[in-house]
């Protein structure tokens, strides 16, 4: 079986193999490894591999993690990204342990964020969620609702908006894959005019990672991967 070690560089590899092939610099697509469900022992291997940048899913889960590293291991500088849906009457608990926050679809939640960050943190660095595939369930707001939105978070002073993510459908097809990852390319690029801060945009997962890179997305989520498949409890 392979390590959490030698995935870690496999996945890296393989970045950079995509990237050089569609002509991008490498080191502007992140990788965040997508920790949910897996204990401090294997986030442990992931940090001795050289990763910083973890994500989680679920408030309380996502909280007691970042809580043991800052007690284990005081001077590393690992990011903590939440990526999974937020009720509102969660979002203390991203506000005062997370630095960045993927999945905001409502002005209510950025609004919530900004009021309760801690003045001794640095801003929330926010994306907004698009559900670029039109599924009903699917939560995210629709491309058309992006740029109010935007204009509205960018008003808001302990909030960096840095951009916008998505989940698009679940897809084989790598044409149709990139076919919804780039209409989230040209959203981004079409805000960008008014908000040059939005520099970010986080898609692609461990099954749709090289259709995401094509289509220009900085910041890919990958845990299977990384971690072999999940276990719900
Ligand atoms: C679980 C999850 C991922 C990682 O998915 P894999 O298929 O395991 O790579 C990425 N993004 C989000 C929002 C997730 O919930």
């Amino acid at each position: 079986m392979n390590t959490i070690h030698d995935n870690l560089f496999a996945i890296k590899n393989e970045i950079e193999k995509i990237a050089s092939k569609c002509e991008r610099d490498p080191n502007t697509i992140e990788l965040i490894a997508v920790s949910k469900t897996k204990s401090v022992q294997q986030i442990t291997e992931a940090i001795d591999a050289g990763q910083l940048a973890f994500g989680e899913n679920y408030v309380q889960e996502g909280i007691e993690k970042i809580k043991y590293f800052k007690q284990a291991m005081p001077n590393s500088a690992l990011i903590w990204h939440f990526i999974g849906p937020l009720q509102s009457n969660k979002s203390k608990f991203v506000a005062e342990h997370f630095d960045w926050m993927h999945t905001i679809d409502r002005l209510k939640i950025a609004q919530r964020l900004n009021d309760q960050r801690p003045t001794d943190m640095a801003n929330l660095n926010v994306l907004i969620q698009v559900n670029i595939s039109q599924e009903t369930s699917k939560s995210g707001i629709a491309a058309e609702e992006v740029a109010d939105l935007a204009k509205q978070i960018i008003a808001l002073p302990n909030l960096n908006l840095r951009g916008l993510m998505a989940i698009p459908e679940i897809e084989n097809d790598f044409d149709k894959q990139l076919k919804a990852f780039t209409k989230m390319h040209e959203l981004l690029r079409s805000l960008q005019a008014d908000y040059p801060c939005m520099d970010t945009l986080s898609m692609g997962m461990s099954g749709d990672m090289q259709a995401a890179i094509v289509a220009g997305s900085t910041m890919v989520r990958i845990g299977t991967a990384i971690f072999g498949s999940r276990q719900y409890l």
